[in-house]
């Protein structure tokens, strides 16, 4: 069943209406017609079984079920370090994908990302909502504005779990953490391709978090991030 995005406030009681570039999708890209039934997701966690009643340039929509799907928990929050190319894109689709809560790209010493590059965030909102309606998510990827190490390392108190992913770690590996389901929320933080400077994992370690290995080898700043979300949500019952 095709699935689109509506605002919230498009939703009357049993009525809604759908317009711009989702109207667009359904009526010159599927060619739905009346009759047809579709799936509608708001962004809340409300999901909507519809059906189509009238096609113009807006859709008007007879609403026939509505189910809401909990946040899941523990809120899953992967800091990025800016990657170079399309990197960030994939990840922000992995994220979105593999239910991570919230993606937080931020700059940092090894960044080569330079910081004026950073206002990406319009393309991710796009990709977060486009893989929300392939794979079925009702709330899209929360999609921080680009922000720096420090800014993270000073807000890391809201976060319950706090790991920081280190390639010289030796002796604290994810298997070795209290079950992280306990945790009502994670943060974990990857580097950029550079790694990060031993200044800022002191940093990090004084902020309280727990440098962790995902082993011998030398991910790619991209494999050790869609590994640690992975395994991540594996350890959290999430997958
Ligand atoms: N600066 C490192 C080097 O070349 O020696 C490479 C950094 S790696 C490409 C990018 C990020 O992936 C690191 O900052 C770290 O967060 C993560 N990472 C890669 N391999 C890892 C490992 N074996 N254990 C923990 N984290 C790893």
């Amino acid at each position: 069943m095709h699935r689109f995005f509506i605002e919230p406030q498009a939703i009357d009681g049993s009525r809604a209406t759908l317009t711009g570039p989702e109207a667009h999708h359904l009526r010159n890209v599927l060619r739905l017609t009346a009759g047809d039934e579709i799936e509608l997701f708001d962004g809340t966690g409300a999901v909507y079984q519809a059906r189509i009643e009238h096609i113009g340039k807006a859709i008007e929509l007879t609403i026939a079920s509505r189910h809401t799907i909990a946040p899941r928990e523990p809120a899953l929050f992967i800091a990025q370090g800016l990657l170079k190319g399309k990197k960030m894109d994939f990840l922000v689709q992995k994220a979105t994908e593999l239910g991570v809560t919230g993606f937080l790209p931020f700059h940092s010493a090894h960044c080569a990302v330079p910081a004026l590059k950073d206002a990406k965030t319009s393309r991710w909102e796009k990709i977060t909502m486009e893989a929300c309606k392939q794979c079925g998510r009702p709330i899209p990827l929360h999609l921080a504005a680009v922000s720096d190490l420090d800014s993270l390392l000073a807000a890391a108190e809201h976060y319950s779990g706090k790991l920081i992913f280190w390639e010289k770690e030796t002796s604290t590996h994810l298997s070795g953490l209290a079950p992280l389901a306990s945790y009502p929320s994670v943060i974990a933080l990857i580097g950029p391709e550079g790694g990060f400077a031993a200044e800022e994992i002191d940093k990090a370690v004084q902020a309280g978090f727990i440098p962790v290995s995902l082993g011998r080898q030398i991910l790619r700043a991209e494999t050790a991030a869609l590994s640690v979300m992975a395994i991540l949500q594996y350890l959290s019952d999430n997958l």
